[in-house]
């Protein structure tokens, strides 16, 4: 049998950070900002932030969406890695979490690539549609209500140009998506999960980095 990804335990964990995170200071100021918030388990990883940064730059990415901003750091790690005249649509319903990173995006000098639309994703998405924005975007980032995961997966599959990505979050759900379903979320991602499987309009990628990402290319 081939070699399994490795089990990372925390010293395993340390030493990739050590050895590879390469976190810009706002973003560490950031996180740091963010640790004290009852919902910081929402925030993405740094090695995560800083894969997605590589992803934008390897697709040349210059417009982008997220679906679900957080506190910013994600959206944050994406404009960073954005030409100047790069863009990222951040759709979120909060801005009392949202307003915590929006002092760090400027600090960072890229509050001006971020465009923050505080409104359901869904409605946002379908109004960029219906603006003739179909295939206008290279990078897609999904991380909010999972039982909305599919509605946002189809949305992004007809924003992003063929060869764009989109990238979804939590698709490994701490484990549970591997178990019977107890709750509707764990329900909708093994849904979605068994859905882009066979999907033939993108190609597929799960990777078990953080709570598990699904990279979905738009063929
Ligand atoms: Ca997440």
């Amino acid at each position: 049998m081939s070699r399994r990804t490795l089990a990372l335990d925390d010293t395993l964990y340390r030493y990739l950070l050590d050895t590879s995170l390469r976190e810009h200071a706002e973003l560490a100021a950031l996180r740091e900002a963010t640790r004290a918030h009852p919902r910081a388990g929402m925030q993405i990883s740094p090695e995560q932030g800083q894969f997605m940064a590589l992803l934008v730059k390897l697709i040349g990415a210059r417009r982008t969406i997220e679906v679900g901003v957080f506190t910013g750091y994600s959206a944050l790690a994406v404009a960073l890695a954005l030409p100047a005249d790069g863009r990222v649509l951040a759709c979120d319903v909060s801005d009392d979490f949202t307003a915590l990173g929006r002092p760090h995006w400027e600090r960072a000098g890229v509050a001006d690539r971020i465009e923050l639309v505080l409104a359901p994703a869904l409605q946002t998405l379908d109004a960029r549609f219906a603006a003739n924005e179909a295939g206008a975007y290279d990078f897609a980032f999904i991380d909010a209500d999972k039982v909305s995961y599919d509605g946002y997966y189809e949305r992004c599959l007809q924003l992003v140009r063929a060869g764009g990505l989109i990238a979804i979050d939590n698709t490994l759900w701490s484990g549970r998506v591997a178990a019977p379903a107890q709750d509707e979320d764990t329900a909708a991602l093994q849904q979605f999960n068994r859905k882009l499987h066979r999907d033939e309009r993108i190609d597929l990628a799960l990777l078990p980095i953080g709570d598990g990402l699904t990279l979905a290319r738009r063929r």
